[in-house]
């Protein structure tokens, strides 16, 4: 069985923030608020919920740009805070949503992806040209496009060249924070299958974050959903998607787009919007939007329990 890469335990992350009639009183907003989570090497690991739900707020926790409140990230073994910044970016990379303002447009695409190894003074002028040629290659674009600059690209393009950037020190682990939700469709799905391939080729592991399950489950070997800051369901994705528990995932699921027409399903909508992370509600933090909501729901707030191996859920009906 592959060793684990990363390892999380009861992470949480408050932010101070003012409210009320001239912003006098102090209250917390819980955007990440006692999650635990291991990924091993060479696996995917998607992290799905809707917008604000935390999962953006546990990516900069993971790559270090931002610090936790409480709790322990274990990277390869030790702790992430003992890792200096330089070997942490060595180690670990981000590819962004938006590949428009993720490249600096002034920089060539070749001093784009040769930064981090120029940095790092990983080989002569040469060896690092040679390199970033072989990098555009295995991305699909071509070696001359070294001297192009951003705005020469389509957005799918400058996606591939985020990932060149990403996998250039050969990092153990790469976050991925919604990395196809500002492409086309179409442009999606290639994407995805580079960042596939790429993992076969070199065995990183990567966390995947969307707000569409549908993407996940492309890439996935394991799924977390989260909502309001926690975690309410995590198992492998054949199980989640074969058998969803938490009524949540189950909604979430529902409403993915089926590509045969005869077997669309209702339209699904989940009752009200998310609640502030200000106020979360009290005992299960779904119960207002939950059409499966008891008595104990409101008051009680369900436990991460590990119903069948490996399959954990928050939620009182198990
Ligand atoms: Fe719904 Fe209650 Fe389960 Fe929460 S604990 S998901 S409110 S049934």
């Amino acid at each position: 069985m592959n060793e684990n890469i990363l390892e999380i335990k009861n992470l949480k992350r408050h932010y101070p923030v003012s409210s009320g009639l001239l912003s006098l009183s102090k209250t917390t907003v819980k955007a990440v608020n006692g999650v635990s989570l291991e990924i091993k090497k060479g696996e995917t690991l998607g992290l799905v919920g809707e917008s604000g739900c935390g999962k953006s707020t546990l990516a900069r926790l993971l790559t270090g740009l931002e610090k936790a409140d409480h709790g322990s990230i274990n990277f390869k073994g030790h702790k992430l805070n003992e890792w200096t910044a330089t070997e942490r970016s060595t180690m670990l990379q981000m590819v962004f949503q938006d590949p428009y303002s993720s490249l600096n447009p002034r920089q060539r695409i070749g001093s784009i992806i040769s930064e981090s190894m120029r940095i790092h003074k990983s080989g002569s002028k040469t060896e690092i040209q040679r390199r970033v040629e072989e990098l555009l290659v295995q991305v699909g674009l071509r070696p001359e496009h070294h001297k192009r600059y951003p705005h020469e690209f389509s957005g799918g393009q400058r996606q591939r060249v985020a990932i060149a950037r990403a996998i250039a020190m050969n990092p153990d682990l790469i976050i991925c924070d919604e990395p196809v939700s500002a492409l086309d469709v179409s442009v999606q799905a290639q994407v995805l299958n580079l960042l596939k391939s790429i993992q076969k080729e070199f065995g990183m592991s990567y966390v995947f974050i969307s707000h569409d399950l549908s993407v996940v489950s492309h890439i996935s070997d394991h799924v977390a959903v989260m909502y309001l800051g926690q975690l309410m369901e995590i198992a492998s994705a054949e199980e989640l998607y074969r058998n969803p528990l938490h009524p949540y995932t189950q909604i979430l699921l529902d409403a993915v787009p089926v590509p045969d027409p005869d077997m669309q399903g209702e339209d699904v909508i989940i009752d009200g919007d998310m609640p502030s992370p200000i106020s979360p509600p009290s005992g299960c933090p779904f119960h207002p939007r939950c059409p499966k909501a008891m008595d104990i729901c409101s008051q009680t707030q369900p436990k991460l329990k590990e119903t069948v191996s490996g399959h954990k859920v928050a939620c009182h009906l198990y």
